[in-house]
């Protein structure tokens, strides 16, 4: 299984924002797209950091309120771990437990192609473990030989 099986499913579309953007405005852009990560890139395709609630969470801890009007560019994370479409959605899974994060970006000729977040992976698996538990039953049953 590849990322590309679950892009086809879930589309190539990617939040992006500029990296002059304030927290306070990405905290406002996280909640009106129910997510929890954001592609930090000046025009829409290139990825210049990701930046994630838990780094704003990291950065109110460390900071204060005052973070919130500073830009995300002071917040981000800039080496961002991408993945090809053709990437084995196992090898991603296995990226995701060891680095401990739970969004990757898909990256086609350097160019956004969409992004992939754990709960993609998991419903995905569910989804895969459905059809499977539904092929054997019915095969057990004998509505299908
Ligand atoms: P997350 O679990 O995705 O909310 O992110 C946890 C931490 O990892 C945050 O500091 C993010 O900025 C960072 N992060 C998230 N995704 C990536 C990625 N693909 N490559 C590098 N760092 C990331």
């Amino acid at each position: 299984m590849r990322i590309s099986d679950i892009l086809r499913v879930k589309g190539d579309q990617v939040v992006t924002v500029p990296p002059a953007t304030s927290v306070e405005r990405l905290l406002e852009v996280l909640a009106q797209h129910r997510i929890g990560a954001v592609v930090v890139s000046e025009d829409g395709r290139s990825v210049e950091g990701i930046v994630s609630e838990r780094d704003i969470v990291r950065a109110l801890a460390a900071r204060g309120a005052a973070v919130l009007t500073e830009p995300v560019s002071t917040i981000q994370t800039t080496q961002v771990r991408t993945v090809s479409p053709d990437a084995h959605l196992e090898d991603v899974e296995r990226l995701m437990t060891e680095r401990r994060f739970r969004h990757v970006p898909v990256l086609t000729d350097d160019r956004l192609a969409g992004v992939v977040s754990i709960g993609d992976v998991v419903k995905f698996r569910i989804d895969e473990l459905e059809t499977e538990r539904s092929t054997l039953a019915d095969y057990i049953t004998g509505e299908r030989t």
